[in-house]
């Protein structure tokens, strides 16, 4: 059995005439930049999520680049966001010449925890409370980077009462988590802004490199559109501040509108795969299924289970492994422990619950089209491993 670990041949065969049909027209009227559909999309995913504004932009990077940048992050600036997430995450914040800190996850939810966010920014402002900061003198803490990981919302209830204590901004990285729902709400319109990433593999993906920031805010929306296009100002050819080539493709639009057409539904499919998972693999010993909290919705971007051990987990990557079944680590080293923070000055023991997960988790195919018989299979390897 061929079991891909994201299926997107499956998806471009149900819409397929509708994304040759939107690329054509593209083709048609030669807009290639800041065609029309750009605008479309961007109008169609911010009533999704519920925000009053959409930025399409190039990438999910460059969405939170454009979010940095529109909130004036510059060197001596603190940032504090979680380790346990893709890179880019706290690249951008040191691209800006800030200085990413680190606060540790919840062992359930893998995403920031507040308590111990609160407390670092305590630490930063002179508690002598046992956080850790980086090796970086005269820092001010100015915002918060929170990550929807692998689909889940973060707290944002309690890493907005944090925020609002200490007059901080806050990014949602919900580059994972576009379709995802907190306590009413929908992922992509918890922070002041909200960075989301159309790349392939991401639940809304296009053909290429993607993203979108969103938020409610007049002035931020009008200083993203600036940094989006080399600073531009109200006359085009008067830049009035520093910016990036960061816009979405014209061609990555049209695209997107034929799979947003159905993209509530896959939402609702991967809901029922993951489902599916918890029931088979309830009874597995020593392997925890990742769960969602109560009011919470995943949209599944990734479904990551922890094996006992990491030597549980080699035997159940071995096994999967011998029958073609790809189970990728998301993420084997946190970010406070990446060579290229190094001077940054954290060891091994900094974050221990995120050490402790890189250690242990791992991911199996997730996809709205995967079959139950797919997933029977996986899971009866996972019990004999
Ligand atoms: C994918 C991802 C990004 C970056 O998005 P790109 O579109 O690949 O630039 C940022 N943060 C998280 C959490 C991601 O998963």
């Amino acid at each position: 059995m061929n079991i891909p670990f994201i299926d997107l041949k499956k998806q471009f065969s149900r819409i397929e005439k509708q994304v040759r049909g939107n690329m054509d027209a593209v083709l048609e009227h030669g807009a290639y930049v800041m065609g029309p559909e750009i605008s479309a999309i961007e109008g169609r995913l911010a009533e999704y999520c519920g925000t009053k504004h959409g930025l399409g932009c190039a990438s999910g990077t460059d969405a939170l680049t454009l979010a940095l940048m529109s909130l004036d992050v510059k060197p001596g600036d603190a940032v504090f966001t979680t380790p346990f997430t893709f890179f880019a995450t706290a690249e951008t914040i040191a691209l800006m010449g800030a200085t990413p800190i680190f606060v540790d996850i919840d062992p359930v939810t893998f995403n920031i925890d507040p308590e111990k966010l609160d407390k670092t920014i305590e630490a930063l402002k002179g508690a002598d409370n046992g956080m850790v900061l980086p090796r970086v003198e005269g820092l001010t803490a100015r915002g918060i980077i929170s990550v929807d990981i692998f689909g889940l919302p973060a707290d944002y209830e309690a890493i907005k009462a944090v925020a609002d204590k200490h007059d901080l901004f806050l990014i949602e990285d919900a580059a994972q988590s576009f379709g995802g729902e907190y306590k009413g709400k929908r992922a992509c319109s918890l922070g002041d802004i909200t960075c989301t990433s159309f790349f392939p593999a991401k639940p809304l993906g296009c053909y290429g490199d993607g993203g979108m920031c969103f938020t409610d805010d007049d002035k931020l929306i009008e200083r993203l559109r600036s940094h989006r296009i080399h600073g531009m100002g109200p006359d085009r050819y008067d830049n009035v501040r520093l910016g990036i080539t960061g816009r979405l493709d014209t061609l990555q639009a049209a695209v997107l509108q034929a799979k947003f057409d159905i993209f509530p539904e896959e939402v609702d499919l991967r809901d029922k795969v993951a489902d599916t998972y918890a029931e088979l693999l309830a009874d597995v010993e020593g392997l925890t299924a990742p769960s969602v909290p109560e009011g919470y919705r995943s949209v599944w971007a990734q479904y990551c289970p922890l094996a006992k051990d990491s030597k549980h987990r080699t035997r159940i990557q071995s096994a999967l492994q011998e029958k073609n079944i790809p189970s990728p680590i998301y993420y084997p080293i946190p970010l406070h422990l990446q060579t290229a923070f190094k001077d940054l000055g954290y060891q091994a023991g900094d974050c221990p619950v995120s050490e402790d997960a890189a250690s242990r988790i791992f991911a199996i195919p997730m996809h709205p089209y995967l079959e139950r018989e797919q997933q029977e299979y996986i899971a009866e390897i996972i019990k004999k491993a």
